[in-house]
């Protein structure tokens, strides 16, 4: 399989994003960014094997064009994407997988967890979703009109792709919820991109009940945070995430 971690933007986000709540945890924020500015980058990732091209998130709707770049850097298009993983529905996320309401892969598969996509299109939360939520109830439903009967769904700890056995998503339920990570088993190696675990890595990784402002349930966030990072260390798989300061995967110390 051959896995490559595609960078789609250079984006600094402001330290002020972390709700840090001890002074033991303001002081690893103010540690980890002395001028307040935390250095990240978009990532999404590209997976190709036994006749699977997947992506895993798009990026934003204004970034498609440095995914073409990456597709095409790749010999790929558009048309050649068989499927999109979608980790959760926040626009940097899901942005591209439509624009002008129609569906950019021509021929993918969306999957969705089944909690994601539940939260999402639930007709009675929709309508009582305050703004900065009724963007995402919006863009899901653009989504399912586009690609109709091809959004499918699946569940944390099943394969993604029968193609690809060791390919399945991981649950990470509390920055959204149905948010998940995707996990790669080959022989003895486990690669993870952790998707949105965090978004400010060296305060967040010292300080996993650091939780972000754009996590819905902070408590489930960063319980899920202070155990995957543990896991990743214990047992030393290899991992990159959406937003963070790099786009080689690497394994924590
Ligand atoms: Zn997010």
């Amino acid at each position: 399989m051959n896995v490559r971690v595609v960078s789609l933007v250079q984006k600094d986000l402001n330290a002020s994003i972390l709700r840090a709540v001890t002074g033991e945890e303001k002081a690893a924020v103010a540690r980890a960014y002395p001028d307040g500015a935390v250095h990240n980058v978009l990532n999404v990732l590209l997976l190709r094997g036994n006749g699977v091209t997947a992506l895993v998130d798009t990026g934003y709707d204004w970034s498609v064009g440095a995914l073409d770049a990456a597709l095409a850097q790749a010999n790929l298009g558009r048309q050649d994407v068989t499927h999109v993983v979608v980790t959760h529905a926040h626009g940097d996320h899901v942005g591209g997988l439509t624009q002008d309401k129609k569906a950019v892969f021509p021929r993918a598969t969306v999957l969705f967890s089944e909690k994601e996509l539940a939260a999402w299109t639930d007709a009675e939360d929709a309508k009582s979703a305050p703004a900065g939520l009724s963007r995402m109830f919006e863009s899901v439903a653009d989504i399912c009109a586009a690609y109709g009967e091809r959004v499918r769904t699946f569940a944390p700890g099943t394969a993604l792709f029968p193609e690809l056995p060791g390919v399945q998503a991981v649950d990470e339920a509390g920055h959204t919820p149905g948010h998940v990570g995707v996990m790669i088993r080959e022989e003895d190696r486990v690669f993870l991109f952790w998707s949105d675990l965090l978004h400010a890595f060296d305060a967040q990784q010292a300080m996993p009940s650091v939780s972000a402002s754009f996590d819905m349930d902070p408590a489930a966030a960063a319980r899920v945070r202070e155990d995957l990072l543990n896991r990743a260390r214990a047992e030393g798989w290899l991992v990159v995430g959406s937003h963070v300061p790099f786009t080689e995967p690497r394994v924590l110390k």
